[in-house]
């Protein structure tokens, strides 16, 4: 049956920022626990909301993934206001993971990645990209169940791939074709963004703080781009698996052409290791 607005009950805020705030909610009947998302628009609203908005519902409708938050109504109030209710995730982000239980093993990573991977691949396989990929944008259940969410600023490819180019998402974890596409671009198609910021997610969640920059030094626009598209990748610290550096390198080329895709990845001894023989 579907769910009305009038049928939920706000708990608390469980976070906000630039898209609008996201509440904890219980529905009156079944007593189920919700997240809803609500953000606002009026009639001032410029048209940048307007289209992000529509976007993510977009997106949100169409993918049906256990990697992916479910969403189950879309809300418009008549004050402009939109409603987008999802499943909730009772352990927060993976930023909130991260700075609750510290940094994260290796073998924990594998799982991180190989779930995000599937993830991706869902969405990738429908055309979506992401562009967004980062801790704070990763979701996780008691049940270690590890989804993608926030899909305020990712796109469906069509024809035309010009938007791609344009500034969105949090440039801190943004490729480098992304900030120079002539020197970087390759067959630039876009999808190659999220793996870039894929890896840097692992690395971050290995290291304990965003490995373009020092530890506790806040980014700072400039610098990022300097270092993403003049400076070496960043690599991993001494004294990680031969499989984790890799799968991280391969994550981590500069050159997008040269980075791996989702389906490649997923293929990759870190993601698997143990290789079920394919032929008998
Ligand atoms: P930002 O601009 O900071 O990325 P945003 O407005 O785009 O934020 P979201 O990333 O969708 O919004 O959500 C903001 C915060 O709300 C998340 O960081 C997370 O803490 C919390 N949150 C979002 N969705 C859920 C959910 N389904 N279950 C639990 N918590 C959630
Ligand atoms: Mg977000």
């Amino acid at each position: 049956a579907a769910i009305s607005a009038a049928d939920l009950e706000k708990i608390q805020v469980l976070g906000s920022g630039n898209g609008g705030t996201v509440y904890k909610v219980r529905h009156r009947k079944t007593s189920e626990i919700y997240a809803l998302k609500i953000i606002h628009t009026d009639s001032d609203s410029d048209s940048k909301v307007r289209r992000q908005l529509h976007r993510e519902m977009e997106i949100l409708r169409r993918t049906d993934s256990p990697h992916v938050v479910r969403c189950h109504e879309i809300f418009q109030k008549p004050s402009g206001d939109f409603g987008i209710l999802m499943e909730y995730m009772d352990s927060g982000t993976l930023e909130n993971v991260l700075e609750s239980e510290g940094t994260f093993s290796e073998s924990k990573l594998a799982d991180v990645a190989r779930k995000v991977l599937n993830g991706l691949h869902y969405l990738h396989s429908r055309k979506i990209i992401h562009r967004d990929i980062k801790p704070a944008n990763l979701l996780v259940n008691s049940k270690m169940e590890v989804k993608i969410a926030d899909f305020g600023v990712s796109k469906i490819l069509c024809r035309t791939l010009d938007a791609c180019n344009s500034y969105v998402g949090t440039c801190a974890y943004m490729s480098p074709e992304r900030f120079d596409p002539e020197t970087y671009g390759g067959n630039y198609d876009g999808y190659a963004a999220d793996i870039w910021s894929l890896g840097l997610t692992l690395m971050e969640l290995y290291m304990g703080h965003f490995p373009l920059l020092p530890p506790g030094q806040r980014p700072d626009w400039a610098t990022l781009m300097c270092s993403i598209c003049f400076g070496e990748p960043p690599s991993l610290p001494e004294g990680v698996s031969d499989e984790f550096r890799s799968f991280v390198e391969c994550c981590l080329q500069k050159e997008s052409s040269k980075r791996w895709s989702v389906s490649k990845l997923l293929g990759h001894p870190f993601v698997c290791k143990d290789p079920k023989p394919e032929q008998s």
